[in-house]
């Protein structure tokens, strides 16, 4: 690799965040599977279940029980009417021949006659007398599969009332079963989330920063992914919750880090030029020479010969380098000791001779 600073950086910049987000890829695929044995199907309530314990099976079998019987009943009931509209046609068949036999022989009055009337009048009596008792059997019939329906109808109220009656056991057990899976995703997911905040404030200057970043990572995806769409709602209060502490928390932290950042910086700037010079390290020094501003308090120390101020940056005038910083007094050019070049005072070495520049 060709040592090019700029490219290595971006290079090593590269490098560390594949590191980290790799990591996080296989933690998460891990937590992944971790969480997704908590919540196995095996597991999950199911409507039938509680259908079992309640009596709903037994008024389906009487219900079944008492529809066969009510098809048994219908199946006598249609054979009834076959042989009503049988006898009936016979009826009606022997009333006809009957009226023209009769139509016929009305002029003679012979015994023998007589006798045929009687022998077919006999007949279709006898006819008429079925048919009387064939309807007399469909009617006994027919109240009995009303009963049977009455009692089949009662069943059927029956099994609905025993189905809510499951159905109220199976939503409370799945309320349960889903807190039980928060309760446990929690367990699983406070003390990652814990670790990658302990990670995230105390472990960035640390060698291994990608890694314990890969971690961060992971425990956000935790907290975002495996944990806030699990929340039990209670009408969106839990949520809401959550979310007022994380920003009080979060803006607590953030207020109290700021606040002592700059109460730190105002300390530094109470120490003398020369202690504040030897604290800044090559880095800052680096940063605030290509940005023109004072590595101490981070002022622009470039000042505009006519104004003598940066906010007449746009009128005519020459821009020139202080050799001190105009609000914290930081010596920030110097001249080398060997060449009397000036140099800037916060880079090791005179960029002339090569010589030392500053005493650390
Ligand atoms: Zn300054
Ligand atoms: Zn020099």
């Amino acid at each position: 690799m060709e040592f090019n600073n700029k490219k290595l950086t971006r290079t090593t910049t590269f490098i560390h965040y594949v590191i980290s987000i790799l990591l996080a890829i296989f933690l998460i695929g891990m937590a992944n599977r971790i969480i997704w044995d908590i919540d196995s199907e095996a597991q999950r309530p199911y409507i039938e279940d509680f259908e079992a314990k309640t009596e709903a099976k037994k008024y389906k079998i009487l219900k079944r029980s008492i529809l066969d019987s009510i098809n048994g009943q219908e199946e006598i009931k249609e054979e009834l009417q076959l042989s009503l509209d049988l006898a009936q046609n016979t009826l009606d068949q022997e009333q006809a021949s009957f009226k023209t036999w009769i139509s016929t022989r009305k002029a003679t009055q012979s015994s023998t006659i007589n006798h045929e009337v009687e022998r077919r009048n006999y007949i279709m009596d006898s006819i008429r007398f079925s048919l009387k008792e064939l309807k007399s059997e469909q009617l006994v019939l027919q109240s009995a599969i009303d009963a049977l329906q009455l009692e089949k109808n009662k069943h059927v109220s029956a099994i609905s009332k025993e189905r809510s009656k499951a159905n109220q056991l199976y939503i409370d057990a799945e309320r349960s079963y889903d807190f039980k899976v928060f309760i446990s995703r929690l367990l699983f997911v406070i003390p990652v989330l814990l670790l990658g905040l302990w990670m995230l404030l105390k472990r960035r200057k640390h060698a291994y920063w990608p890694l314990f970043r890969g971690f961060v990572f992971f425990a956000f995806y935790a907290f975002f992914i495996g944990l806030i769409p699990y929340l039990p709602s209670y009408g969106g209060y839990v949520r809401y919750a959550i979310g007022i502490i994380l920003s009080v928390v979060l803006g607590i932290y953030a207020i109290k880090h700021l606040t002592s950042f700059v109460r730190r910086k105002k300390e530094e700037l109470q120490l003398s030029s020369v202690e504040r010079s030897k604290k800044i390290n090559d880095e800052v020094a680096e940063k605030a020479l290509e940005n023109h501003m004072c590595p101490s308090c981070g002022k622009d120390y470039l000042i505009n010969e006519i104004y003598q101020s940066g906010k007449g940056k746009n009128r005519s005038g020459t821009l020139k380098v202080t050799t001190y910083c105009r609000h914290c007094g930081l010596q920030l050019f110097k001249e080398c000791k060997s060449c009397d070049t000036t140099n800037y005072a916060h880079l090791p070495h005179c960029y002339s001779c090569g010589d030392h520049i500053m005493e650390k």
